[in-house]
C-alpha cells in the first residue's frame, strides 16, 4: 500500500470504530506500521474521526519523533511506539473504550479463556495491564508487558488495546474481544463460567490455529 492508501485505510477504519460502537467522540486511537519499516502513522489527537482527512494522519519514527504531518498525534503514541518496538509481526494497532470489555478492565481483572472460538483467536485468555495514567511511558510499559505474545491486552480503568499483521486483523480482533466480552459478562450473571484448563487451551491453540480457515 502507498502512504496515501495507508492514510484512507486509517480513516476509514477510525469511523468504523464509531460506526461500530466501540468509541464514542474522539476517544480511541489507531496506527500502522509504514511498509518499509521506518516509522510508523497514528490518528492524530483530539479530532472527530469524521473529520479527520489523510494530511491529519501523522507519520512518527521508532524514537517518538514526528516525520511528516503539522497536528498533534495520539495522546497514546508512546503506547503505540512502545508495542512497535516490541512486537515487529505486528502492523497495526487498534485502541478502543468498547464497552464489556472495558467493564472487565474496569475490575482489573484478567479475561480468561472461557470459550473455544477465542482460544482459537488469541492462543488463550489475555490479561489486564497494570494501571498507568493516559499517555504515559509507564502506562506504555505496562501495556507492552500485559499484551506479551498475544493480539489483544485490557488496560486497567481504561479500555482495551488489540493489534494484527494488518488494520483488518487488528480492528476485527476488536469486535471479537468486545463481542466474547458480553458472552462473559453474561456467563458471569447466569452463573460462573467455567475456566477452559491449560492443557486444552495448549492444545486448542496450537490444534485450531492449523485446522481453522482456508489452507
Ligand atoms: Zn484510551
Amino acid at each position: 500500500m502507498t502512504k496515501d492508501q495507508i492514510k484512507q485505510e486509517i480513516i476509514r477504519y477510525g469511523n468504523m470504530l464509531i460506526e461500530k460502537g466501540l468509541c464514542t467522540g474522539t476517544g480511541g486511537n489507531i496506527s500502522v506500521r509504514m511498509p518499509e519499516n521506518n516509522g510508523f502513522m497514528i490518528t492524530p489527537s483530539g479530532i472527530l474521526y469524521s473529520e479527520i482527512v489523510p494530511d491529519d494522519i501523522v507519520t512518527m519514527d521508532f524514537e517518538g519523533n514526528i516525520i511528516e504531518g503539522s497536528r498533534t498525534p495520539s495522546i497514546e503514541r508512546n503506547m503505540h511506539r512502545a508495542i512497535f518496538n516490541a512486537r515487529p509481526d505486528v502492523n497495526a494497532i487498534v485502541h478502543t473504550h468498547q464497552n464489556f470489555a472495558s467493564a472487565i478492565a474496569a475490575t482489573r481483572q484478567d479475561f480468561p479463556p472461557i470459550l473455544d472460538a477465542f482460544v482459537a483467536v488469541f492462543g488463550g485468555g489475555l490479561k489486564c495491564a497494570k494501571y498507568g495514567s493516559i499517555g504515559t511511558e509507564e502506562l506504555a510499559r505496562n501495556v507492552v508487558e500485559g499484551l506479551g505474545n498475544r493480539n489483544g491486552v485490557l488496560l486497567a480503568n481504561h479500555g482495551v488495546l488489540c493489534t494484527g499483521k494488518d488494520l483488518a486483523m487488528a480492528f476485527g480482533n476488536c469486535e471479537f474481544l468486545e463481542a466474547s466480552a458480553i458472552t462473559y459478562c453474561f456467563a458471569n450473571i447466569i452463573g460462573k463460567p467455567v475456566v477452559l484448563d491449560h492443557e486444552i487451551v495448549e492444545k486448542e491453540a496450537a490444534d485450531l490455529a492449523r485446522r481453522y480457515g482456508q489452507r
